[in-house]
């Protein structure tokens, strides 16, 4: 079974926003909404700081809280790969998912249903990448299988310090941050 993660290199991220232009295309997001966007933090001490630029989206949690509230059963563990997704059809737009997510990943999508990145199953289960990573023109982004030992994402992990976001939470997020 795969589990799909993103591994982002934050040292190579100029905070262009091509990502998030690429997902509002791809996904045709409406204005004022987007799946993914950028964070600037400073971090260190003074005077040795510097500025993390991180390109953020739902973290396709192993311990979602938002498919775990969900009343419907819309919000789901896709049977491949561990990606979180939305059945748009079975949401009645009661926007639990919004307030269990730690993350402020979803939006309610103006046609009245959550919304939020979807590792762009459409593309992967095609054998593409998602269009953020596939646009990136730094390529500070990796997308694959954690599962599989030979895999870019996990020689990456096994290979460089990392973080995730708000790990704290116990959602166990699957977008990993490499840091210098
Ligand atoms: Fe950073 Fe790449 Fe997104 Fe540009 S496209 S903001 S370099 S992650
Ligand atoms: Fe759910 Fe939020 Fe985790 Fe995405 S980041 S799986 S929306 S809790
Ligand atoms: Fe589930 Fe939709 Fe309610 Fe979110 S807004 S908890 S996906 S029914």
């Amino acid at each position: 079974m795969a589990r799909y993660a993103m591994v982002i290199d934050t040292g190579k991220c100029v905070g262009c926003m091509d990502c998030v232009v690429a997902c509002k295309t791809e996904n045709n997001i409406p204005d004022g909404f987007s799946r993914d966007w950028i964070v600037e933090q400073v971090k260190g001490k003074f005077p040795n700081l510097h500025m993390e630029i991180r390109s953020e989206r739902c973290n396709h949690c192993d311990n979602p809280p938002c498919v775990y509230c969900c009343p419907t059963g819309a919000s789901h563990i896709h049977d491949k790969g561990g990606v979180v997704l939305i059945t748009a059809g079975k949401c009645i737009g009661c926007k639990a998912c919004l307030a269990a997510c730690p993350y402020d990943a979803r939006f309610i999508h103006p046609d009245g249903y959550a919304d939020k990145c979807t590792f762009c199953i459409h593309r992967v289960e095609q054998g593409l990448d998602p269009a953020c990573v596939a646009v990136c023109p730094t390529h500070c982004m990796t997308f694959g299988d954690l599962e599989d030992p030979q895999s870019e994402v996990s020689k990456l992990l096994a290979s460089r310090n990392h973080h995730t976001i708000l790990p704290e939470t116990g959602t166990r997020p699957q977008i990993y941050y490499m840091v210098k």
